[in-house]
């Protein structure tokens, strides 16, 4: 997640009173931790109407609980149940790491968390830091790894649908050798598919 991002409209809310956006997700996350500490289930379904029931027959418990992330977190700007507008239905579990998240995109359409923040490694030809991006948006670390086993298969789940030769990778927008970077990225695939083979 990141810049050119469109959020839901309790998450864009706390944006536009102030709160950085990685700030506003990791917000979220940390609500989404604390209500399943409170009220968790290990199905999906079952933990969002775990929640529901809870706001509909205690109200202020749920609010509550909101309340104590806000006060807990060194948040830049003060924040309370008032302004955040927390979604049980919003709530999904990581295709990778299995941890329960909050879906903050628009489009409702994330597969995994945001939790080990953005997936980078150290370049050491070009001594720099390196980024894997979607449309133009750095991917987090389960959306990288995600990304890679969508297109490769992994090992213990080879994907039948896999396209050796789509690329992997969007460029850093802003990087001007890329062709260094092309021939980069094309190594680290021949040695992904090899340890795959
Ligand atoms: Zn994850």
């Amino acid at each position: 997640m990141g810049k050119n991002t469109s959020y839901v409209k309790e998450v864009q809310a706390v944006i536009n009173e102030g709160l950085p956006e990685e700030v506003a997700i990791e917000l979220f996350q940390a609500l989404t931790e604390q209500f399943e500490g409170v009220d968790g289930h290990a199905e999906t379904e079952q933990f969002k109407q775990n929640l529901l029931h809870y706001r509909k027959y205690d109200l202020v418990g749920f609010r509550r609980n909101i309340d104590k992330v806000c006060q807990d977190n060194p948040l830049p700007i003060k924040l309370n149940w008032r302004k955040v507008k927390y979604q049980p239905k919003r709530i999904k579990r990581c295709e990778i790491c299995g941890y329960y998240f909050y879906d903050v995109s628009r489009n409702g359409r994330k597969l995994t968390c945001d939790r080990y923040g953005e997936y980078f490694r150290f370049d050491f030809t070009n001594r720099t830091y390196r980024y894997y991006y979607k449309n133009g948006v750095r991917l987090s670390d389960c959306a990288a790894e995600y990304e890679r086993r969508r297109r490769t298969g992994s090992v213990l789940y080879p994907n039948s649908n896999r396209k050796p030769y789509e690329v992997l990778i969007d460029f850093q927008p802003s990087e001007n050798n890329k062709q260094g970077h092309a021939l980069l990225n094309e190594v680290e695939m021949t040695a992904w598919k090899n340890r795959l083979n």
